[in-house]
């Protein structure tokens, strides 16, 4: 059986797996929701950001035209012809214009040679402008400058050194009225009108943190905010086309950034671009936070579908684990098992019912098996019994004497042979008798031989009865019997002898009344070679015997 491993099992696998697709389903489902709604959110911020643009641009550019068109105004008005020319009148004029506008910083008309003739406040009457890109410019019809620091008027107005006074200028050619050019009249207006401008543009947006506005000049200096005044935005940063991108600033971080260029009725020359952006992070904030709703969403629906997914294969692999351990039970022996419910498959009912099938059949195969084969173990053990008694009487019935039971002479021989083993080994002396009956053929003549057996058997069971158990009496031959007397030496030998022969005299026999038998007797010798010496002897003393009249013992 292969070794478990926790990864390879059902319920494991079916987790993984179906907790593997919900993850990925998850992941994929919350990145592209939130990569739709960042994009949206980014075109939301985008037509915010154009809308705040535009919204500036339009005051910006109204405002530039209002100033444009006051300057050509002033510039036709009959006010610096030679032939009415009266310099307080003038200069209530201008005073008056200068007052009516609180950004004006300088109002004033040079003549021809460039030099200040009249001024609001009399500011720089008499100053040499004829180097000024105004003076320049405004001589051949309206212009409108580039914003600037003021040179000449920061010394005049005794300006704040931290907050340097920065200018735009408005210039319109003056002709008489022979159309000869007399001078050009101009002003300067502050810059700072243009903070106020933003900050209620912004103030009207509805998203304010984060979002900053600069105004960028055709060549990419920074005309506001005032702070990064004179700087210069790296060329091709801003997108040409009126949209807003997003785009990677020099200071590291990506901004989404809309530009408006400026468009001016009068000047379509300026080319100043307004550039309205906010920092990515910012812009995707709303998104961030989305997304970390999302990401728990997602975390929780995954975490209970792995739970449900788990619950599900555990209701799976749970009757198959049970299975296995019942088949393990019934492996290691265990009799009463409880096979598990099924959890409503169709499968693992049929493979639980067909297993708990299969295990009682067998269960009931190996107990008749088992029932069998202990009847058969019985009955082979009765057998063996059986045949190991029948043994032993066929063992005992070869060693007797199927008359008289007595053993045979074959028995008598192995007796002698294990009597002269022990002679030799431990010096143990025994004894033979040779008893033959005398006459007997006589015996059988006369009384028949049925009889004579009776007188056989009737001596046998004297002689018997006439030694000690451990001596050993066996019939020798017909009429024959052969006693050994274990540790018996020739004297008691001869005791023994001649009280059986007495015994056999005086024993009424129950046909033939009187029997008489001769006996010849030998004492085995240490200087006996073979077992059968002593025998030969016992012989040759009963030839003897039987030749000496009968009914007597020799030695
Ligand atoms: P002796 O005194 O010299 O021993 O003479 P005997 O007649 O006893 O000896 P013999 O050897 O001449 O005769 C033995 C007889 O014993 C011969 C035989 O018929 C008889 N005999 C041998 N075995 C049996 C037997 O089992 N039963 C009977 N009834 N007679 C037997
Ligand atoms: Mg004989
Ligand atoms: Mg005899």
């Amino acid at each position: 059986m292969s070794k478990f491993n926790w990864f390879n099992s059902l319920r494991y696998r079916l987790t993984f797996f179906f907790g593997g697709i919900s993850l990925i389903f998850c992941l994929g489902f919350t990145s592209y929701l939130s990569s739709i709604t960042s994009d949206k959110l980014l075109n939301a911020y985008a037509n915010q950001l154009t809308m705040i643009g535009r919204s500036i641009e339009t005051t910006i550019s109204n405002n530039i035209d209002e100033r444009a068109r006051e300057i050509s105004l002033l510039s036709k008005r009959a006010l610096f012809s030679g032939a009415s020319a009266n310099y307080p009148q003038i200069r209530q004029n201008l005073d008056n214009i200068k007052a009516s506008y609180e950004y004006y910083s300088w109002l004033g008309f040079a003549d021809i040679n460039g030099v200040v003739q009249y001024a609001a406040d009399g500011t720089l009457e008499g100053h040499d402008v004829s180097k000024r890109p105004w003076f320049i410019n405004g001589k051949t019809g309206v212009f409108i400058g580039d914003v600037h620091d003021a040179v000449l008027l920061a010394k005049v107005l005794n300006i704040d050194k931290n907050d340097p006074l920065r200018l735009i200028d408005f210039a319109a050619p003056v002709f008489d009225t022979n159309n000869n050019l007399l001078g050009v009249v101009a002003t300067h207006s502050n810059w700072k009108w243009v903070n106020t401008v933003i900050e209620s543009a912004l103030a009207r947006s509805q998203q304010q943190t984060g979002i900053d506005v600069q105004i960028v000049s055709r060549d990419d200096g920074i005309l506001y905010p005032q702070a990064s005044a004179d700087q210069h935005l790296p060329q091709d940063l801003l997108p040409k086309d009126n949209s807003s991108q997003l785009i990677q600033w020099p200071d590291g971080h990506e901004y989404l950034t809309g530009v408006t260029t400026l468009k001016s009725t009068l000047m379509d020359q300026l080319g100043w671009r307004i550039v309205v952006r906010i920092p990515k992070n910012i812009a995707l904030q709303e998104i961030t936070e989305l997304q970390r709703q999302l990401l728990w969403v997602s975390v929780i629906a995954v975490l209970l579908c792995l739970w449900f997914v788990y619950r599900m294969s555990i209701s799976m692999s749970l009757p198959l684990e049970r299975l296995i351990t019942v088949t393990r039970e019934i492996q290691a022996g265990k009799e009463q098992v409880k096979f598990p419910k099924s959890n409503g498959l169709i499968e693992i009912s049929f493979l639980i019912d067909a297993i708990q099938k299969m295990t009682f059949s067998l269960l009931s195969h190996e107990k008749s098996l088992m029932e069998m084969n202990q009847t058969l173990e019985n009955k082979v053990l009765e057998r063996t019994k059986e045949l190991e008694s029948a043994n032993q009487e066929l063992e005992r019935l070869s060693r007797r004497d199927p008359l008289t039971d007595l053993h045979n002479r074959r028995s008598a021989a192995e007796h002698i042979d294990s009597e002269f083993t022990r002679l030799k080994r431990f010096g143990l002396a025994y004894s033979i008798l040779m008893v033959d009956i005398d006459h007997f053929k006589k015996i059988n003549d006369t009384y028949g031989h049925e009889t004579g057996d009776i007188v056989l058997v009737e001596v046998a069971k004297l002689l018997a009865q006439s030694v000690r158990k451990a001596d050993l009496v066996a019939r020798y031959g017909g009429e024959e019997f052969l006693i050994i007397l274990t540790g018996t030496d020739s004297g008691d030998a001869l005791t023994l002898a001649e009280k059986i022969r007495a015994s056999i005299n005086t024993t009424e026999f129950s046909v033939v009344k009187n029997v008489t038998a001769s006996i010849g007797l030998s004492t085995v010798e240490q200087a006996d070679e073979t077992a059968y010496e002593v025998v030969r002897r016992a012989d040759t003393a009963l030839y003897l015997a039987k030749t000496t009249g009968r009914n007597k013992v020799c030695t």
